[in-house]
């Protein structure tokens, strides 16, 4: 980080300045040039609120030369993570399909979706119980009851699942699933954030509507500062003027985060369209792109779905995605 002083800046507050930010375990390099003076700061400054510092009347401005995330950076931990999910690699050049419904439903239609989806090659099992809608009268998730259903699907199928979590006070539910994701509405939840950095799961990580891609890092350096380092970020697609989609995705997202971050990146082409024909050109983009894995809607009778029907595929229409993902991860691999 470097510290720009101001021209004249009172020398007195300028080492009152200095002071604190050795105070800070930094050490400090002053260049003073005929005009200016420039204060570079070594050692660890992810903890210095840079804010701060540009408030004071004495700094000009003030430039972060390394990210303010270390546990997520790349530069620390060069190669990539491979998070294991009983035996299902995320990572390193292991890809993973998350399949299921918006919504689980009744046991018949999780159990469904799961075997269809299973057959034409996904691994890993999704489906909300616990539902983030933006009407309060809108159908809110089987809730506990979607969770039970779940562990049948699993038991029945021995595919993984992937369910979401919307408050912290519920994470004993959450036992037996295996992997917890945390939805876009929620990526700044800093408290239900720390408290997933105690759990033992993998964690995945969904963008939200309106975050930079430097503030989902940070958000999955709140759950691996805590000591959870198994974390999976997600691009599912980002707030912008157009309407024709329900969300612009930010496909270079996935090249960016990957240079910048050793975790996986999956891409949800399904929120991000909100349209079931855009998900299969939207799909093979984002494989296209080194996309780790592809989370992908999909139900049993679309119509008839409770949440998210516009945009789910059928079982079908998720079987020729699979294929046609694969073909294109032949050429590019
Ligand atoms: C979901 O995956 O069901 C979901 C609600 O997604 P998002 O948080 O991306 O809107
Ligand atoms: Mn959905």
């Amino acid at each position: 980080m470097v510290v720009i002083l101001k021209n004249h800046a009172d020398q007195e507050r300028v080492e009152n300045l200095t002071k604190w930010l050795q105070d800070q375990n930094l050490r400090i390099n002053e260049v003073k040039g005929e005009y200016q003076t420039i204060i570079g700061l070594i050692g660890d400054t992810s903890r210095i609120d840079i804010d701060l510092i540009q408030s004071l009347d004495i700094v000009e401005d003030v430039k972060r030369i390394s990210e303010p995330y270390k546990c997520a950076n790349r530069n620390f931990h060069p190669d990539d993570t491979v998070i294991d999910v009983s035996g299902n690699k995320i990572g390193g050049g292991n890809f993973q399909y998350f399949a299921g419904p918006c919504s689980v439903e009744s046991r018949e239609q999780i159990i469904e979706i799961a075997k269809s989806v299973k057959a034409s090659g996904a691994n890993i099992l999704r489906g909300g119980a616990f539902k983030p809608r933006t009407s309060p009268y809108a159908f809110q998730g089987l809730r506990a009851e979607g969770l039970e259903l779940l562990l049948e699907a699993k038991k029945e199928t021995g595919m993984p699942i992937i369910t979401e979590i919307m408050d912290a006070s519920h994470i004993s539910l959450f036992e037996d699933v295996d992997i917890i994701q945390v939805g876009a509405r929620n990526m700044q939840n800093f408290e239900l954030l720390k408290e997933l950095g105690h759990v033992d799961k993998p964690i995945f990580l969904k963008r939200g509507l309106a975050n930079t891609l430097e503030e989902l890092l940070m958000s999955a350096e709140y759950i691996m500062a805590g000591g959870n380092e198994n974390v999976i970020l997600c691009e599912r697609g980002i707030r912008t003027f157009e309407t024709a989609t329900r969300n612009t995705l930010d496909l270079s997202a996935v090249p960016l985060l990957k240079e910048k971050s050793h975790l996986p990146v999956v891409v949800d082409p399904s929120h991000a369209s909100g349209i079931a024909r855009l998900v299969e050109p939207m799909a093979y983009a984002a494989a296209a792109c080194g996309a780790d894995g592809l989370m992908i809607e999909v139900h049993n009778n679309p119509s008839k779905a409770l949440c998210d029907g516009p945009q789910a595929l059928t079982p079908d229409q998720f079987a020729k995605v699979v294929k046609g993902v694969e073909n294109i991860r032949k050429h590019i691999q």
